[in-house]
C-alpha cells in the first residue's frame, strides 16, 4: 500500500530529526528497552534490538549499542535479556462489551454434551431465586461428543432443560452468537407460542408437533434477548454506565494478558458509543478501541453527519465506521449461500437485512466519509456485499475507502479477485477456520470447501490484506490460536484444513499488527514499532517470527506497555 510507504518515509525523516535534537539539546527519553529481539512488524519486518520512548511515542528504534544519547538520569531502562519485543497486538474483530459480559455468565464452550449443559444450568439455578434469568454462552450442537436425547435436526429439544429448570428463564447463546436456546420459562417471558411466526431474517425452530423447539436463529433470537433485557436492564443511566465500566475492565484485562493493546469492536449502538466516549474522556478505557457503529438506516441518517470521533482520551477511542450484518453463521446454517447446504438441501441460509437497506447505508457511508464493515459469511452474502459496495462507492471504488467484509469465510471462486481489485478488506478470524473445519465439508460439500473456504493465500495473492482477530466472545480472545491457525490450519486432531491456503509467518504477524492498523486508518499511530508511533508494545518469551509453530501456542507475554506506560498484568 502506498500510504505505508509514505509513512515509512516520514518515519525516517523524524528519526533523523530526533538524533539531531538529542545530540544538540541533550533530551533523553523516558523509557528505553534494550537487549531485545525487536520485531518491528513494518512492511519489511525489520529487526532491531532497542527502542526508546518519549511522551508516549517511539522516538528511536535501532541497536542497543547506539543508545547513548537516549539515556538520561530519569530514563527507565529495561534490559529485555534477549526476549522478544513486538507491537501491541490488534484484534480487528471482537465484541468488547460482549466479551466482558461473557466473562460473567456460564461458559458452555467445554461442555461435551447437552446433558452436561443441562447439569451446569441446574447447578446455577440452585443458588438463584426463582424468576432470575440464567445466561450462558458457547454451546455448539456439532461439537457434542454424545448427541442430545430428543434431538431435532441435530438440535436439542427444550423439554429436558425445561423439566430440570422450570422456574428460571434460561437463555443460552450458541457459540457462533447467531442463535439462542431458551427454556419454557424464557419462552413464556418472551410471549412465544406455537403460533408465533418467524420474524424477517430469523427462524423459530419447531418440532414435528409444531411446537417451538427452544432454538431461535438469527433475528428470531431477539425475541428472547429483548425479554431478558426488559427484565434485567439497569433502570437508570448511572447503573448502565457502571455495568459497561465493569464489562470494559474485564474485557481489557483479558486482552492485555495476551499482548493486545488495540481492539476493533464489531458493533455497538450510538448509546454505547456515547458511554464509551465518557469512559475514554475519563481515561478509563484499558485498551484502544476502534468502534463500528451498529444501527439501522434511520439512526445512521440522523447521526452519521456529526458522530465521528477521532482519538478521544489520548487516542483511546475512534469511531468512524459502520457495521451491518447481511447473513448468519455457517454452524447454525445461517450463512447465505449461492446453492443449498449439502446437509440441509431445503435451505440456502438466511439473509438478515434487506439489500435496499444495505445499499442505502453504503450511500450514506460514502456521503459522510465513513468506513463500511459488513458481516458476510456465505458465498451469496459476500457477492451481494461486493455488489452493494460497487454500487455505493460508484466512482470512488479506486480511492482509499478501505471498506471491509467481516469474516468473508466462504467465497465463490469468481469473487476472490474482486477484493484486491475493489480495495475491499477481508477481515478474517483465523481461529474460525480451525474450529469450524470439522463441519465445513459437511455443510458445503468437498468442492466448495476446497475452492472457497478461508482462502487466505488466494486473497493475499490477489492483493488484499487480511486483518486477523478472534470474534471473542464467539471464540477465546487468545491471539495465539489465530496466529497458529493462520500458519498451520491445523485442527486439534492434527489434521490440516487445505494447508495450501496458509499464511506465511510474516503475514500472520502483520495480520495482527500493521494490517489491522491499516484496516482502521491508524497505520500512522499503531501497528508497528517505528519512530513517531504510539509506544504500545509487549515483551514475549518467544520469538513469534521464527519459533516452531507449536511454540506459538505456549508463548507468553512477560510485560506490556501502552502509550509508554507499563501495565501491571493481573494473574
Ligand atoms: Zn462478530
Amino acid at each position: 500500500m502506498r500510504a505505508v510507504n509514505l509513512i515509512r518515509f516520514a518515519g525516517a525523516a523524524v528519526l533523523a530529526l530526533s538524533w539531531t535534537t538529542t545530540n544538540s539539546l541533550g533530551q533523553p527519553s523516558d523509557l528505553v528497552i534494550r537487549g531485545a529481539q525487536v520485531l518491528q512488524c513494518n512492511t519489511d519486518m525489520d529487526l532491531s534490538s532497542a527502542v526508546a520512548v518519549r511522551d508516549g511515542h517511539i522516538v528511536y528504534v535501532g541497536e542497543t549499542g547506539q543508545l547513548d544519547g537516549w539515556i538520561g538520569e530519569s530514563t527507565v531502562v529495561v534490559d529485555a535479556e534477549g526476549n522478544t519485543l513486538i507491537p501491541g497486538l490488534i484484534d480487528s474483530h471482537l465484541h468488547f462489551a460482549g466479551l466482558g459480559h461473557a466473562l460473567q455468565i456460564l461458559d458452555l464452550n467445554e461442555a461435551p454434551s447437552w446433558a452436561a449443559i443441562v447439569e451446569q444450568v441446574t447447578r446455577a439455578a440452585r443458588v438463584l431465586p426463582p424468576g432470575t434469568w440464567i445466561e450462558g454462552r458457547g454451546w455448539h450442537q456439532s461439537k457434542f461428543v454424545t448427541p442430545a436425547d430428543q434431538q431435532v435436526d441435530g438440535y436439542p429439544h427444550h423439554r429436558q432443560l425445561s423439566a430440570a429448570v422450570p422456574d428460571h428463564p434460561v437463555l443460552l447463546t450458541h457459540a457462533s452468537g447467531h442463535a439462542v436456546f431458551a427454556n419454557q420459562a424464557a419462552m413464556q417471558r418472551a410471549g412465544v407460542k406455537a403460533e408465533t411466526s418467524d420474524p424477517l431474517g430469523g427462524e423459530i425452530l419447531k418440532d414435528d408437533q409444531g411446537m417451538p423447539l427452544g432454538v431461535f436463529r438469527e433475528n428470531a433470537a431477539r425475541m428472547i434477548t429483548r425479554a431478558m433485557a426488559r427484565d434485567t436492564r439497569p433502570r437508570n443511566q448511572e447503573d448502565q454506565l457502571d455495568r459497561l465500566r465493569k464489562e470494559v475492565q474485564l474485557a481489557g484485562q483479558a486482552c492485555l494478558r495476551y499482548g493486545i493493546t488495540s481492539v476493533h469492536d464489531a458493533g455497538s449502538s450510538f448509546a454505547t458509543v456515547d458511554q464509551l466516549a465518557q469512559l475514554a474522556a475519563e481515561g478509563q478505557l484499558p485498551v484502544r478501541l476502534y468502534v463500528m457503529v451498529r444501527e439501522g438506516p434511520a439512526a445512521l441518517r440522523a447521526r452519521l453527519p456529526q458522530a465521528r470521533l477521532a482519538g478521544v482520551g489520548d487516542g483511546f477511542l475512534t469511531v468512524r465506521s459502520v457495521k451491518v450484518s447481511i447473513d448468519g453463521a455457517l454452524g447454525p446454517h445461517g450463512a447465505w449461500l449461492l446453492r443449498p447446504y449439502a446437509d440441509l438441501p431445503q435451505s440456502s441460509g438466511l439473509n438478515t437485512i434487506p439489500i435496499d437497506d444495505l445499499v442505502e447505508i453504503a450511500h450514506l457511508c460514502r456521503q459522510h466519509q465513513w468506513q463500511l464493515c459488513v458481516h458476510a459469511i456465505g458465498d451469496r452474502a459476500n457477492r451481494e456485499v461486493l455488489d452493494a459496495f460497487e454500487s455505493g462507492l460508484g466512482d470512488q471504488v479506486q480511492s482509499d475507502h478501505r471498506w471491509r467484509i467481516e469474516h468473508a469465510q466462504h467465497l465463490s471462486v469468481e469473487d476472490i479477485p474482486r477484493f484486491g481489485r475493489l480495495g475491499v478488506i477481508p477481515a478474517m478470524q483465523a481461529n474460525h477456520c480451525t474450529s469450524d473445519a470439522i463441519f465445513v465439508p459437511r455443510r458445503l460439500g468437498e468442492r466448495r470447501s476446497a475452492e472457497g473456504a478461508y482462502v487466505w493465500r488466494s486473497l493475499i495473492d490477489s492483493g488484499a490484506i487480511i486483518p486477523n482477530g478472534t470474534d471473542a466472545p464467539v471464540e477465546s480472545v487468545d491471539p495465539r490460536v489465530s496466529l497458529f491457525a493462520a500458519v498451520t490450519r491445523q485442527l486439534g486432531n492434527g489434521q490440516q484444513f487445505y494447508p495450501e491456503q496458509c499464511m506465511t509467518r510474516r503475514e500472520a504477524l502483520l495480520s495482527y499488527t500493521l494490517w489491522p492498523a491499516q484496516a482502521s486508518f491508524q497505520e500512522s499511530e499503531v501497528g508497528s514499532l517505528e519512530v513517531g508511533k504510539r509506544a504500545d508494545f509487549a515483551m514475549w518469551d518467544t520469538n513469534l517470527l521464527n519459533c516452531a509453530p507449536e511454540e506459538i501456542l505456549d508463548a507468553n507475554v512477560l510485560r506490556i506497555w501502552l502509550g509508554g506506560q507499563e501495565i501491571q498484568l493481573e494473574q
